[in-house]
């Protein structure tokens, strides 16, 4: 079934204990295609510069996504944001972001794509996740990300937007900070009391919980030896989850834990190397090895 996403494209600039790159593409939307696009095909909506390099756009469509909704701003400059990584890789700092083009961007939805049945609101000013659900005709399944930026400046539009949406994927931290508390537990479940009906609290390489009213379900991450660059972790994860239940149609509890595994599996070859380099080099074929060895990790 049919999957949007709207959300950045970007060059970024990634530094880390052992090595440091500059100008790399990413974006979470770009995250979110490359790891949906092993289990659907992907409608994308995002804006570039005139600086954007064409051999990125052509290798988004050679994996199926659809990037007919990408608008290139003349003379425009494309969005950059650049981080830094310490000891401890969980934690990160954004060292700088020009928004350039981001900075003016109301996503127009084409007319081809508002019968969208599968929607991701990558992060982004609540304002303009907003505007984007109401662009689409009657979404099955919506899922929205945010950060910490817009739970502090934008926090009653982000209320409005959880209301309206049936699932929120967020880091731990955010979820502590948008609910005001110091257990996890209780910030999913007050996240949960705010309208989503699936709450997904990613720890990093602690894993993630899916929050329902009926549960809580804990999943570890996959266990990686060499965490190179965390970069888009949770975007991919995000586009593995929303792309294994694009696939199936449907967004069901039991598929949920089928497309919470997958989300894990594409998000832990994402850290596997810089930027989105490691997501390019991986096959179908990696990621079906990867989910039965997860599988057998999870059976007690
Ligand atoms: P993640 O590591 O999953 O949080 O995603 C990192 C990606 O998010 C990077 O590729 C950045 O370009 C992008 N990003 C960082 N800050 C923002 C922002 N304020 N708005 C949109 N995208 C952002």
């Amino acid at each position: 079934m049919s999957l949007l996403v709207v959300g950045s494209i970007a060059f970024d600039s990634i530094k880390t204990p052992d090595t440091s790159i500059e100008d790399t593409l990413g974006g979470s939307s770009v995250y979110f295609c490359l790891a949906a696009g092993f289990f659907a095909p992907v409608r994308l909506v995002g804006v570039v510069g005139e600086d954007f390099p064409k051999e990125h756009i052509r290798m988004l469509e050679e994996r199926g996504i659809d990037a007919s909704g990408l608008e290139v701003v003349e003379g425009g400059e494309t969005f950059r944001w650049s981080g830094e990584y310490f000891e401890n890789m969980n934690k990160r700092e954004t060292l700088s972001v020009s928004l350039n083009v981001l900075e003016d961007f109301e996503p127009k939805i084409p007319d081809n794509f508002r019968d969208s049945e599968f929607v991701f609101l990558a992060n982004a000013a609540p304002s303009t996740q907003l505007s984007v659900l109401d662009q689409v005709e009657n979404p099955k399944f919506v899922m929205a990300d945010t950060m910490d930026l817009w739970i502090q400046t934008q926090q009653a539009d982000l209320k409005d937007l959880f209301k309206k949406i049936d699932g929120v994927v967020i880091n731990d931290d955010e979820a502590l900070l948008l609910t005001d508390t110091r257990n996890i537990i209780e910030a999913g479940k007050r996240i949960l009391d705010m309208g989503p009906h699936r709450v997904v609290v990613k720890k990093g390489e602690h894993g993630a919980l899916l929050f329902t009213h009926e549960k809580v379900i804990p999943l570890p991450a996959y266990p990686l030896h060499d965490v190179r660059d965390p970069t888009g972790a949770g975007d991919s994860f995000a586009g593995g989850l929303m792309g294994t239940l694009a696939r199936a149609g449907e967004a069901e509890e039991g598929n949920f834990k089928g497309a919470l595994a997958n989300a894990v599996v594409v998000s832990s070859y994402c850290c596997e190397d810089f930027g989105v380099t490691r997501l390019q080099r991986t096959t179908s074929a990696d990621i079906s090895r990867r989910f039965e060895d997860y599988k057998g990790l999870l059976t007690i």
